[in-house]
């Protein structure tokens, strides 16, 4: 069941008004550069209960950093939350770089000291996945970045990154992930032990792309792409918009996803995990989906509720 909303930037404080107002016409309001007259769709059944929700995940890029700026009010929704004693988590499709690099990220952009246990990448959902299915001491060969061979190594799998260094009866597990140093001899190892010996193909997400501040680039599912392409196998995926990492944290929380909130920028990743997760999404406007595309959603990426800043999160 979806209202819909006038807004105006100047209209003031309309999450808590529309809460005071039960299900009946809730509006919102955003308060961005986007600025003139929005119209918005808002799941009135839902927003009812945001405020008891007890576990808050959150993207990273697009949410709380743009590149290596902080986006204004993001911190303070985060201490915010925490003060307010809710259960807060941080899932990035990102598999380049371990916990320990986003950890240090939020402390220098965003002045965030938050442990490292409730920082999800896709990298380490993809270990936590193998670890889980007693994977330890089992070889994985990693097309990836550092970050990737790190987290599953860290969980107890041989990770092995150069292409021909073991014979490919004695790999696993193939995981994908973005890899800027990409070979032919990587792709044509990766092919081998899937098509010729027993490996598994996973992939740690599927994004086309990947922000950079200077445009986009390549990202992961793109080179997954690639071996499921040669191998003419779909690979099991661990990030967003399945819902593997998610399930990851809740677990970590204890929680459901319906005790949940995701909030993200994207509809085709942060907005789709939650909804197949069942969890209370979030679309924040300060990331890469401008109001018009996401007002247009399908109803598999339609946010439950959208928001111009972290300052109308509460
Ligand atoms: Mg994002």
């Amino acid at each position: 069941m979806f209202s819909y909303g006038l807004f105006y930037p100047a209209v003031p404080a309309v999450n808590r008004s529309a809460r005071s107002l039960g299900e009946q016409a809730i509006t919102a309001s955003f308060d961005n550069a986007a600025g003139g007259m929005l119209y918005c769709r808002v799941n009135s059944q839902s927003l009812i209960g945001l405020a008891d929700r007890q576990v808050y995940v959150f993207d990273l890029d697009g949410v709380l950093y743009l590149g290596d700026t902080a986006i204004p009010y993001a911190a303070a929704a985060v201490n915010r939350l925490l003060t307010a004693g809710k259960q807060v988590y941080f899932l990035t499709n990102n598999s380049g770089k371990t916990r320990a690099d986003y950890k240090q990220k939020l402390a220098d952009v965003n002045h965030l000291d938050i442990p490292e246990a409730t920082i999800f990448t896709s990298a380490y959902a993809s270990a936590l996945y193998l670890k889980h299915r007693a994977a330890a001491g089992r070889s994985v060969f990693v097309i990836g970045e550092p970050g990737l061979a790190s987290e599953l190594s860290a969980a107890g799998m041989v990770a092995v990154t150069e292409p021909d260094t073991v014979d490919i009866h004695d790999i696993d597990y193939v995981v994908v992930g973005i890899d800027r140093k990409f070979t032919y001899d990587k792709l044509r190892f990766a092919h081998a032990a899937i098509t010729r010996g027993h490996a598994q193909f996973i992939a740690t997400n599927r994004d086309s792309t990947f922000p950079m501040e200077t445009g986009e680039i390549p990202g992961g599912g793109s080179l997954v792409a690639a071996l499921a392409t040669a191998t003419g196998r779909e690979p099991l995926t661990i990030g967003k918009p399945e819902t593997h990492a998610y399930e990851a944290i809740l677990a970590d929380a204890q929680a459901t996803a319906s005790d949940s909130v995701m909030v993200g920028d994207r509809l085709d990743t942060d907005i789709a995990v939650g909804r197949r997760a069942g969890a209370y999404t979030v679309l924040v406007l300060t990331g890469v989906t401008p109001p018009d595309r996401a007002n247009a959603a399908p109803p598999e990426w339609r946010p439950d509720r959208i928001i111009g800043d972290l300052r109308e999160l509460d």
